[in-house]
């Protein structure tokens, strides 16, 4: 059975409006899945990171999937690796990439394995997460947490500006930013 699951996008090393559209174009070739919102772009300051590090561009996407969560993980692990992602275990959180890929959420579940936790847990920490997050889905419901929006008051100093999309992005996927509030699998 199919089911609606938010994807956050993040880099901020090697073009990464480029990087960004690059794995929009590879999440929307993944088996089984269809992207069906795609939120703009934002510009956004790192957070709780050491040293001097560039802007990230952020945006979330909607996806209707029939891949259970942690295939899905996968997927989107293997989408961060052909774009270069290093994963140094030495490399402190948060350090630079070239491509984040999150599962936020996974319809109403609630998963907790060693290697995958939905809801993101640090999802509604994060404006960079939650504005594109509401921009495409203002009604949404965090399973435990109720309503998203509610939590946009706490990250409202985060320096957050809407920015271009690339290119590909624009013109790969042109029909899918109408806000999903009127659809009901919501
Ligand atoms: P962050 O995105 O918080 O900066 P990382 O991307 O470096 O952290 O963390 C990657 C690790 O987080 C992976 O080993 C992955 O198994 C784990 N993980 C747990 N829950 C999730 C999730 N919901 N989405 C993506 N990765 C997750
Ligand atoms: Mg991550």
């Amino acid at each position: 059975m199919a089911t609606v699951a938010f994807v956050g996008l993040g880099s901020n090393l090697a073009h990464p409006r480029r990087q960004i559209a690059q794995a929009l174009a590879a999440i929307a070739r993944m088996p089984q899945t269809r992207i069906v919102a795609l939120s703009p772009n934002y510009a956004t300051a790192p957070i709780a990171c050491e040293g001097d590090q560039p802007d990230y561009v952020n945006a979330v996407v909607a996806l209707r999937t029939s891949l259970a969560p942690r295939s899905l993980l996968r997927h989107l692990q293997s989408i961060e690796r052909a774009q270069g992602r290093d994963r140094d275990a030495a490399a402190p959180r948060n350090a630079p990439r070239t491509l984040d890929l999150d599962l936020l959420l996974y319809g109403r579940r609630r998963i907790r394995l060693p290697q995958l936790t939905v809801p993101h847990p640090r999802m509604l920490e994060r404006a960079f997460v939650l504005t594109p997050l509401l921009d495409i889905a203002p009604a949404i419901t965090i399973p435990s947490r109720g309503l998203a929006r509610r939590g946009w008051s706490a990250v409202r100093d985060q320096r957050i500006a809407r920015t271009r999309s690339h290119a590909l992005h624009r013109s790969g996927l042109p029909a899918l930013t109408q806000p999903l509030r009127a659809r009901p699998w919501i």
